[in-house]
């Protein structure tokens, strides 16, 4: 029974019970090796676990702590075991997570300046601090006509920047009346599915969404582009967004940014650039060609929750005209007004999203930044290329497999020559082996296997028990 009676934790209580559980995490970080990466669970055997009626009395921290290694544990796939190589990354460090902990105490709602300053300068401070890190366009800065906003993830990012374009197209009659489902959008058939949800969520229609033909490393086709604009335009159709991709989620396939951006500018049409997980490798600059003119965006967004040690959720999102976005954006009821806001000298992210509140994530990201510095941080990326280099050159040299894309960072897209059926069952081999976790994409119709190196803690001999595993497995079919 709580000391004071009122059921809650005490400082003191919390200060203890704190330190157990950044001890469980310690503990979990230094024997993540040893849990099989993906979740063995089978279907509803987590919920099984759990009693059917909730507690109608206070519980032991002891017996809590004690449930969460017994039946949670056993239903987590291992996100940061240096043996995840599915998906994408969605990493994490020690400076992020005591950064999300410290925004958790605070429980700041940062909707306004006004309800917490400082949520909303650090985060445009730490937002100037990365246009600077990735050698992006001045324009994206505070300072000067746009800037930067943390959203929760890359989806909600695009789907603003859809919004602030159609709004900008339409001289905010959308916004007002509705969509005339004239309105066309553009992206290519290898960009992430957040795209096509996204036009359906603003009124655009999935039957506007024009997804346009790929090369043979799958980057949009910037004649393709402009073919299917002129066609719509003479069909009385409003072009007026295009969504160009920096490291696609199957192969990570860099569109043409710069040619797809002449395209945009000399039809007016907003473009946006989705860099969710390559984005980051930009912190180097010898990667920074991935963003080659980009200058011509109007918007940019990647996901330091995937790729940059800063713990979900932390997606950043750029504008380089935010007056257009915060009139798309803008409503404000009576209790909401304050003094600040009508001064016009501060920002109010809550303009920025499409929910009210928001929490306080540039801490984490702060956190991180000064933790690492830019050495760090572009250390750690030069390492990852360098293994999925090395992964892909293993793949080069062996005649069983074969690489099915190019790989210009950290993702390797690669194949068993013996067709679907080998690679499937390779893949679910070693998967069901808990010793690594791979997962597939299609790629001209074929089974592919994507390898991602992106973890916090992967390291070569990581990669090369990867090599090692997939080699057994080979042998095996
Ligand atoms: C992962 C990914 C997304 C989605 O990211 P969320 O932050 O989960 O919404 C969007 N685009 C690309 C290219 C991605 O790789």
């Amino acid at each position: 029974m709580p000391e004071d009676k009122s059921f809650h934790m005490t400082p003191d209580e919390f200060r203890k019970l704190g330190h157990q559980a950044i001890d469980w995490i310690a503990d979990y970080q230094r024997n993540i090796e040893s849990y099989p990466v993906l979740s063995q669970a089978a279907p509803g055997q987590i919920r099984a676990a759990l009693p059917v009626d909730p507690p109608a009395h206070s519980e032991s921290w002891a017996k809590i702590l004690e449930d969460l290694d017994r039946i949670i544990l056993p239903g987590i796939t291992h996100w940061q075991s240096p043996n995840f190589f599915a998906y994408f990354p969605s990493n994490n460090s020690g400076p992020s997570i005591l950064g999300d902990l410290i925004s958790s105490g605070l429980g700041v709602q940062g909707m306004l300046w006004a309800t917490s300053p400082a949520c909303t300068e650090l985060e445009t401070h730490v937002l100037d601090w990365l246009v600077t890190m990735l050698d992006l366009p001045r324009k994206f800065l505070s300072t000067s006509e746009g800037g930067g906003v943390i959203q929760d993830t890359a989806s909600s990012a695009s789907l603003c920047a859809i919004l602030a374009a159609r709004e900008q197209t339409t001289q905010f009659q959308a916004n007002q009346q509705g969509c005339n489902g004239k309105l066309v959008a553009y992206t290519s058939s290898q960009a992430h599915s957040s795209i096509e949800k996204n036009v359906k969520i603003a009124g655009i229609g999935a039957d506007n969404l024009r997804l346009i033909d790929v090369d043979a490393n799958f980057a949009m086709r910037p004649e393709a582009l402009k073919k299917q604009i002129e066609h719509d335009l003479a069909n009385g159709r409003i072009p007026f967004f295009v969504c160009a991709t920096v490291g696609t989620t199957c192969s990570n396939a860099l569109d043409p940014v710069a040619e797809i951006g002449r395209i945009c500018c000399q039809h007016d049409l907003w473009l946006h650039v989705d860099a969710a997980m390559s984005g980051t490798a930009a912190l180097c600059p010898e990667f920074r060609y991935i963003h080659d003119g980009i200058a011509a965006a109007d918007s940019y967004t990647f996901n330091p929750h995937k790729w940059m040690f800063t713990n979900f959720d932390c997606n950043c999102f750029y504008v380089a005209d935010r007056s257009a976005l915060i009139r798309t954006l803008s409503v404000l009821p009576e209790y909401l007004r304050n003094q600040a806001t009508e001064s016009g000298a501060v920002l109010d992210y809550r303009d920025w999203q499409i929910p009210l509140g928001r929490r306080f994530r540039s801490l984490k990201l702060w956190f991180v930044v000064r933790h690492y510095g830019i050495e760090g941080l572009q250390y750690h990326i030069r390492r990852h290329v360098e293994l999925a280099k090395r992964f892909a050159q293993w793949v080069a040299n062996d005649k069983r497999f074969e690489l099915a894309a190019p790989v210009p960072l950290n993702l390797v897209c690669f194949r068993h020559k013996g067709g679907d059926e080998a690679n499937q069952k390779i893949m679910d081999r070693l998967n069901r082996s808990g010793d690594l976790y791979l997962t597939h994409t299609r790629l001209n119709d074929r089974m592919t296997l994507r390898l991602c190196v992106g973890q916090t803690h992967t390291q070569a001999r990581h990669v090369e028990r990867a090599i090692e595993r997939i080699c057994e497995e080979a042998a095996r079919i």
